[in-house]
């Protein structure tokens, strides 16, 4: 443990932010308190990490970010009412961000992309996006057809819960609420240019 000054490298994980940040929003009275309490422990922390070690170099890094749900769209009714069946003909996922669609007849895939392409709630995320956003499988295990929310939209009810909560995670990595964190004492590469990228800073710090 960091006391006994024996270790390279402490991953610390506090998962609770999402949690206060999902049911009470982003920018709500509890999530600031919330980030103080952090602010609180981690400074704790690297104050006692650097009684025991010479070099302490510390990273406070967020998965994901927050957008403020301030509308609901219910799609499942609109599928349902469909002359297609579930199951037989397609099968969805319907989860609080993105419809995802697959299809075992081409009518019903023709009738559900012709519904999902005249909302205005979100959009179809195409095969070329996917690939851009390296969200692309060769395979159709995740989905064959991917509807997005608009950022702040939540899809409700859905498999993921009945009613509408104030924050939610999951929408378009451009929307501006999407952005994550990367803080720290050391300066930052400037290569790091998404979340896939935190691993090489890691190797690097351990490699000095
Ligand atoms: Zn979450």
């Amino acid at each position: 443990m960091i006391s006994e000054a024996k270790i390279k490298f402490c991953y610390v994980y506090l998962p609770k932010l999402d949690s206060v940040m999902h049911n009470h929003g982003p920018f709500s009275e509890a999530t600031k308190a919330k980030l103080e309490s952090l602010q609180k422990q981690i400074s704790e922390l690297y104050h006692f990490a650097q009684k025991v070690y010479d070099d302490v170099s510390l990273y406070v890094i967020s998965d994901h970010g927050m957008a403020p749900v301030h509308d609901s769209f219910d799609l499942m009714p609109m599928i349902n009412a469909l002359p297609w069946e579930y199951g037989k003909d397609y099968v969805a996922f319907y989860d609080s961000t993105m419809a995802r669609f697959w299809f075992f007849n081409n009518a019903a895939r023709d009738d559900i992309t012709s519904l999902l392409s005249k909302l205005e709630c979100g959009s179809i995320v195409d095969q070329k996006e996917m690939k851009e956003l390296r969200v692309w499988f060769p395979h159709d295990r995740f989905g064959q057809l991917y509807f997005l929310m608009n950022e702040g939209v939540l899809l409700n009810p859905s498999f993921m819960g009945l009613k509408p909560i104030p924050g939610m995670h999951g929408y378009h990595p451009d929307a501006p609420h999407s952005y994550s964190i990367m803080l720290s004492n050391q300066s930052i590469p400037p290569d790091i240019q998404s979340i896939t990228d935190i691993r090489k800073t890691m190797e690097s710090e351990l490699a000095k």
